[in-house]
């Protein structure tokens, strides 16, 4: 029947888009309902995210309005999570089941497994190299040639607005509404509801669609906090080359290297961070954060890419300046070209968590969330303890003591908001070990936002192999 399919999947990000993917195999009817407009298309096309009411200046949530979700403007390096981080972090699925679904899902898209799994240091030192991959697929609902799967049916510019239960435990329809024509449609959930709508977006599914809810949801947001510190020349830099952008320093080695990255990790304290050789700090961090939040005021639809624009070339303007800049005093030996990115994991922090928002409605009509994210003391104490024994293991970096006093000026963050719907064993927890959700019984979520400790990996390997698990589970559990 027209409107009746077997599951219903919101958001075509990397959790959405493989979980479809691996269902459709199985010849499900399936519905992909995602937001995005799909309008306008590339990495630099991004917008602040439109179910945000406020958020700490410094954190920038966005969203990329197309269909594949976050992965059309990523950075590609893809790693899976740690057994170390899995361990320390408490997961309570073992690594090996981890690792399994990883195998399954990098043969599916064709990808060398072992390159997307740690170096197995087996000397004990503070500071470890890990690598990760450069992925071959960027936006991945086009990888996966989503559009063209005859049992896929994608719903763009549709967000559900109403779940309609049987027996209070049950969802048996969702009604979605589709912004551009305003028109509303009933789908009938065979077998089961997934929300994939992204770190942040599946709190406020929950919240807006799932009475009862609310205070579960959303609490203990955790984020990787990205920092660029001490300016170096290309030479201090080159002396770094056995880590990070590989490319940078070997450009003409054969492609298999280039697309592997070296990256220094360590964990101390049950703090793990993550540390990579870039170039210098973005000059227009504050100008991008700037251009975020005006496309988010949006007049009508006009002014928003007007303004956008202007404040976009400025940005390009900054950069070329400042390419320049750092070429010249680079050639006279000054530092500031190269620096080094930490990215650090978090500790759960109840202060930093997902609240509904009862005044401000997005426009499918449903509650914005505000987003309260902080770095607690403890963190930064133990941030800056990370930053000077790294900076003490090195020879070339003794003498550049550091201490990070306030970290909102110079952090990047908003990219990898994860936990806070962890999934865990324990009554506590809102989410099971199969990515239900424990009140209902045909509800699953998939995103970072199960996890229940975010490490320092970036977070979409792991999400996907989540996803590939999840969709094992459902085509066993639904045969
Ligand atoms: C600039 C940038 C660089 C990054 N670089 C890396 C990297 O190098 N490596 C890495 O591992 N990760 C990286 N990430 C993070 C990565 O993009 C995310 O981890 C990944 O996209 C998460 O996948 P997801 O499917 O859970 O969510 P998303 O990709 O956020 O997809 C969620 C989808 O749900 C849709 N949606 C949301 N709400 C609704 C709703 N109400 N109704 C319908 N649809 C909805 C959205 O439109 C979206 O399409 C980066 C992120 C950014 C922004």
């Amino acid at each position: 029947m027209k409107n009746h399919f077997d599951f219903v999947v919101i958001g075509s990000g990397p959790a959405g888009s493989i979980i479809s993917k691996f269902l459709s195999e199985q010849k499900y009817q399936i519905a992909l309902i995602d937001r995005a407009s799909d309008k306008y298309k590339g990495k630099k096309n991004f917008i602040f995210n439109p179910y945000v009411n406020n958020c700490p200046s410094h954190y920038t949530p966005s969203f990329s309005d197309q269909l594949g979700g976050n992965s059309a403007l990523w950075h590609k390096k893809i790693y899976l999570i740690s057994k170390e981080e899995v361990t320390n972090g408490k997961w309570s699925i073992k690594y090996s089941e981890i690792f399994k679904y990883s195998n399954i899902l990098a043969k599916k898209l064709g990808i060398k497994h072992n390159e997307l799994i740690y170096n197995n240091n087996k000397k004990k030192k503070l500071f470890k190299y890990s690598q990760s991959k450069r992925a071959e697929f960027s936006n991945i609902y086009n990888f996966l040639d989503l559009k063209n799967k005859q049992n896929i049916k994608t719903f763009k510019n549709s967000s559900p607005i109403k779940l309609f239960f049987k027996n209070k435990n049950r969802i048996k329809s969702v009604r979605i509404l589709n912004m551009e024509n305003r028109s509303v449609k009933t789908l009938v959930v065979k077998k089961g509801l997934i929300f994939c709508a992204g770190g942040l977006g599946n709190t406020f599914l929950l919240k807006n669609l799932t009475p009862g809810l609310d205070k579960k949801t959303g609490n203990f947001l955790c984020d990787h906090p990205h920092i660029q510190i001490v300016k170096l020349n290309s030479r201090l830099a080159s002396s770094f080359k056995k880590i990070s952008k590989v490319f940078l320093f070997h450009k003409n080695k054969k492609n298999t290297e280039k697309k592997r990255e070296l990256n220094i990790y360590t964990n101390i304290k049950n703090y793990f961070a993550g540390i990579q050789l870039s170039t210098n700090i973005d000059p227009s961090l504050i100008l991008s954060r700037i251009y975020l939040k005006t496309s988010f005021f949006n007049f009508f639809g006009y002014p928003i890419r007007f303004i956008g624009k202007i404040i976009k070339i400025l940005i390009f303007f900054v950069n070329i300046f400042f390419k320049i800049y750092y070429k010249i005093f680079d050639i006279i030996g000054v530092n500031g070209k190269y620096s080094f990115e930490f990215f650090f994991s978090q500790q759960k922090n109840p202060k930093n968590n997902l609240k509904l928002n009862r005044d401000n409605k997005d426009l499918f009509g449903l509650n914005k969330i505000d987003i309260n994210w902080s770095i607690s003391k403890k963190d930064l104490n133990i941030y800056n303890r990370i930053i000077n024994e790294f900076l003490n293991s090195s020879k070339k970096l003794k003498n550049k003591k550091f201490t990070l006093k306030k970290i909102d000026q110079q952090v990047y963050v908003g990219l990898h908001p994860s936990c806070s719907n962890s999934f865990g064993k324990d009554k506590k927890f809102l989410v099971d070990e199969n990515l239900k959700i424990k009140k209902f019984s045909n509800l699953f979520i998939c995103g970072s936002d199960v996890f229940p400790s975010n490490g320092f990996t970036n977070p979409t390997w792991t999400i996907m192999t989540l996803g590939t698990r999840l969709s094992y589970h459902l085509r066993k559990k639904f045969k």
